[in-house]
């Protein structure tokens, strides 16, 4: 068995085609399926790691704090996940991750405002936020 030194991006599941998405819409990107086929990326899903299910209420960053659309509270949730998938990324040494634009965990740069009527905001996901606090390169899918 060989070891290589391959450099490790994260990206986010439902990149992949992984039926994650708190829709369960599958929307699989082509360059990220393609880089983890090369074995160049692994893929991780915050809002499952930190315990969501799927399908679930479609939720959106108010400030510091995570909502339902019906109104739970659901800020620890996505923090644990971001945790989570920071460490997986910790483990791989990654320094890039390619994350779903717009998502409230996930997306970098623009994300929802908040009141579930499709308007952007500028702001990071809660997880793009950390990896970013932790040095880690965040770019979208519509970036690549
Ligand atoms: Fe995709 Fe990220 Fe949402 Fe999971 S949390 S479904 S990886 S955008």
């Amino acid at each position: 068995m060989s070891l290589n030194n391959k450099k490790m991006v994260v990206v986010s599941a439902c990149l992949a085609g992984i039926n994650c998405r708190y829709d369960c819409k599958i929307k699989p990107n082509k360059k990220v399926v393609e880089l983890i086929k090369k074995g160049n990326a692994i893929p991780v899903c915050p809002e499952q790691l930190g315990g969501l299910p799927t399908p679930r209420i479609a939720a959106e960053r108010a400030g510091d704090k995570v909502l339902r659309k019906d109104g739970v509270d659901v800020t620890e949730e996505f923090t644990t996940g971001a945790r989570e998938a920071l460490k997986i990324a910790k483990l791989v040494g990654c320094k890039t991750a390619i994350l779903k634009a717009r998502s409230p965990s996930c997306g970098s740069g623009k994300i929802y405002d908040g009141n579930f009527t499709g308007t952007l905001i500028n702001g990071d996901g809660i997880c793009a936020e950390l990896f970013k606090k932790n040095g880690i390169k965040v770019i979208t899918e519509e970036e690549l």
